[in-house]
């Protein structure tokens, strides 16, 4: 078979509008997902995808720059093209890791419809046909008439039977560090009334103190807790937190790279690494990781950037390779009201969404949506994740105190018509 060559690369960015702004611990997500799509073309006229979050001139120009390391480079070529951009001695001054995540899921595309293959068939055969996920239940703004706000237990209890009624979700997942640890603590308790025995996660994204930490860590030990996700920041506060509350901890942010993985085996302090096929470099580095947390008895969950279809095929082929993922994965995608592939959104049965069959990542662009949703972010531009658009000039500590009001009601001017 004749080698194919990499000819062009192309990033478009697109804004996707979600149901309702979400809230974090560090600000939000103000109605709206932003990604970059990246489409890697060969000279045999193939075209392979991938996806990061964010985008813009300077995002565009990161990827599209990058045609000048890899034109006439062979997409099967995958640890060359690794070194070739991302080398980690040099990455403190270039650091492409998500850039290389996005080229490398367009190579796997790419090298799937060469083979007549799908990604996951290529990385080491299924184990599974579908991936269950956790509904992922975030306080947000309403709009004037109160509509979509998840502020008071009684509404996250609402909106939770809503979300398991309509996709079947087993598994509940609450973001908080939004409001004071015992005004979210009523919330979590409301959330399990609420759906009965499934299981749940609480991830306050490290924004509480130890000591709050433990509160809140123990006053929930007797619920059906999968973990406790990065309820503090980094993994000594981490370890020692394990030493008070019985429930694994989990992170998505302090192990996201192998030297950390190495770091966290020598000191135990997160129980279950959520991989995130972005944050690590690409799908492969997930499996990679995957593999290391087998041998040391580690857990693997899958956490969610906020991604449309492409990359959720990445998670979907990835966590259908992983033979140790046991809990469902993260997706912000229930919160979208649009994707930009072929089809329209995918769907959750049962809680679960199937893993595409067609060669590659086994998903295509629908080129009307991704042309609608660039012009919207042509007119609407990109957002301040770590600004709060309901408290102007407000920026959370670490550990956090400045908790927003759960008493009062916001509606955020958006500059948007929702
Ligand atoms: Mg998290």
């Amino acid at each position: 078979m004749k080698a194919s060559r990499i000819v062009a690369i192309r990033a478009t960015p697109v804004t996707v509008p979600l149901e309702a702004p979400l809230l974090h611990s560090n600000g939000a997500h103000w109605g709206r997902f932003v990604r970059t799509l990246v489409e890697v073309e060969t000279d045999d006229g193939l075209v392979g995808l991938g996806e990061f979050g964010g985008g813009g001139e300077s995002a565009t120009a990161a990827v599209e720059g990058l045609i000048g390391y890899l034109k006439g480079h062979d997409p099967f070529r995958l640890e060359a093209m690794r070194f070739a951009i991302c080398n980690p001695t040099a990455s403190l001054y270039n650091n492409r890791t998500q850039i290389h995540a996005a080229l490398e899921f367009a190579c796997l595309d790419i090298m799937g419809q060469k083979l007549g293959v799908s990604v996951s068939e290529l990385l080491g055969g299924r184990i599974r046909d579908e991936i269950p996920f956790a509904s992922y239940l975030f306080f947000r703004y309403g709009d004037a008439d109160g509509r979509h706000e998840v502020r008071t237990p009684e509404q996250l209890a609402a909106q939770a039977r809503v979300l398991k009624a309509s996709h079947g979700f087993t598994s509940h997942k609450l973001k908080g560090g939004v409001y004071p640890p015992r005004h979210e603590l009523e919330c979590y308790r409301a959330l399990a009334d609420a759906v009965g025995g499934d299981r749940l996660r609480y991830d306050p994204n490290s924004a509480l103190s130890l000591g709050d930490a433990i509160e809140f860590g123990r006053a929930i030990e007797g619920l059906n807790n999968d973990y406790y996700e990065d309820p503090v920041w980094g993994m000594p506060q981490l370890s020692r937190l394990r030493e008070f509350v019985r429930i694994p901890t989990a992170t998505n942010t302090v192990v996201i790279n192998f030297e950390q993985l190495a770091a966290n085996v020598a000191q135990r302090a997160v129980d279950v690494i959520l991989l995130d096929t972005t944050f690590w470099g690409g799908i492969r580095p997930c499996i990679k990781a995957a593999g290391i947390c087998e041998t040391f008895g580690l857990g693997v969950a899958v956490h969610s950037s906020g991604e449309l279809g492409v990359q959720l095929a990445t998670m979907l082929h990835m966590g259908a390779v992983v033979p140790n993922l046991s809990y469902a994965a993260d997706a912000h995608y229930h919160h979208l009201l649009d994707d930009v592939i072929v089809g329209g959104p995918m769907r959750y049965r049962d809680g679960a969404i199937a893993v595409p069959e067609g060669p590659g990542l086994g998903v295509r662009l629908d080129r009307d949506k991704v042309r609608r949703y660039h012009e919207l972010f042509l007119e609407l531009g990109g957002y301040a994740y770590d600004r709060d658009p309901g408290r102007p000039g407000w920026y959370p500590l670490v550990p956090n105190a400045r908790w927003a009001d759960p008493a009062q009601r916001l509606v955020p001017d958006l500059g948007v018509k929702r």
